[in-house]
């Protein structure tokens, strides 16, 4: 566990049913101990990268609150993945459900697991309009502001496809609830407190 930070997390998928398969995919992250999502991009469809002979894919982004360490979110994201059937096909290959830790507060870390911000970020359309629809503000941790990031980037336009089902059914605040909502959490640590006087349940 550690302090409580927002992560920001890049959802993506192209086969099955993608859309449904993010929407559970939130749900699931929502429903992880010690996490909570806060907000949630549109849903946009995207041609692909790399091969291009796979379905166009559903991508998304969201913020969410947790006192999980990245490593341990990385963890349970791939645990996500591995529940909803994904198995390595080819490299940028099709997937059913790609969840990718995109920032983690301000850190910067770099690991054989674990490369964030993630080094795609500033290239990626997909990345970059859903984030700044939610953070319209935000920056990477070298201070540079990402809406000046996707005035460069010349990969494909997305289309909208529409609001997630999260956002809609007012699951929790647009945005940021702070720290407050978060601790309303059972499974919430009083982040008020000093480090030794939480407990992870
Ligand atoms: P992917 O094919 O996108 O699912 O990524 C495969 C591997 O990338 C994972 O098993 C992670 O160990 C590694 N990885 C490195 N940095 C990140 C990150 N920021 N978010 C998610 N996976 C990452």
């Amino acid at each position: 566990m550690t302090a409580w930070q927002i992560a920001t997390i890049g959802l993506g998928a192209n086969l099955g049913d993608p859309v449904d398969q993010i929407e559970r995919a939130l749900e699931a992250i929502d429903s992880l101990p010690l996490c909570q999502v806060l907000a949630v991009s549109g849903l946009y469809a995207n041609p692909p990268i790399g091969p291009q002979d796979q379905p166009d894919y559903v991508n998304a982004v969201a913020e969410i609150g947790t006192t999980l360490t990245p490593e341990a979110l990385l963890r349970a994201l791939k645990g996500i993945e591995r529940a909803a059937g994904r198995s390595y096909i080819r490299h940028w290959g099709e997937r059913v459900l790609d969840l990718d830790i995109l920032a983690f507060g301000d850190r910067e870390i770099t690991t054989p697991e674990l490369t964030i911000p993630h080094p795609e970020i500033a290239k990626r359309h997909f990345v970059l309009a859903p984030w700044l629809e939610i953070r319209p503000e935000a920056r990477l941790p070298d201070g540079s502001r990402l809406a000046d990031c996707l005035e460069e980037v010349s990969d494909h336009p997305l289309r909208f496809l529409r609001l997630p089902r999260w956002q809609r059914q007012g699951v929790g605040p647009p945005i940021e609830p702070g720290v407050e909502a978060l601790s309303q959490r059972a499974d919430m640590p009083d982040s008020s407190g000093p480090p030794d006087s939480r407990s992870p349940s």
